[in-house]
C-alpha cells in the first residue's frame, strides 16, 4: 500500500502565449504580431498597410512610422517581400499611423 505519485510534470515555463512573434523589418526588433502592423502587397503589388490582415500572401512587420522610414532606407522591403514590392508610397503608408488618434 503506497501510493507513489512523484512524477511531476508541470507545465513548461516561460510559455506566455501571447500569439506568434514578428520581426519589425525596420529595426528588426521582435514583438509579438499583435503589436506590430502588417504591410502586405495590394493586388497590383504596391505596398500598403494591412490593417485588417486581410491581404493574402506575404506580409511584413513594422513597429510604427519611424520604422517604416528605417525600413525604406534599408531597402527592406525589397527583401521582405522578395523582389516583388512594387511601388512604395511613405507617405501613404505614413497615413495608417498619423490617423491612429482615435477616442
Ligand atoms: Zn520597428
Amino acid at each position: 500500500m503506497g501510493t507513489r505519485s512523484k512524477s511531476h510534470s508541470g507545465p513548461p515555463q516561460g510559455s506566455l502565449s501571447e500569439g506568434p512573434i514578428r520581426s519589425c523589418i525596420g529595426c528588426g526588433s521582435r514583438k509579438a504580431q499583435v503589436e506590430l502592423t502588417r504591410v502586405a502587397l495590394d493586388p497590383a503589388g504596391e505596398v500598403v498597410v494591412d490593417r485588417e490582415r486581410r491581404l493574402p500572401g506575404r506580409g511584413s512587420y513594422l513597429c510604427g512610422a519611424g520604422c517604416l522610414t528605417a525600413a525604406l532606407k534599408r531597402k527592406a522591403f525589397g527583401r521582405a517581400f522578395r523582389g516583388k514590392a512594387g511601388k512604395v508610397d511613405p507617405s501613404k503608408l505614413g497615413q495608417a499611423w498619423e490617423s491612429d488618434s482615435g477616442p
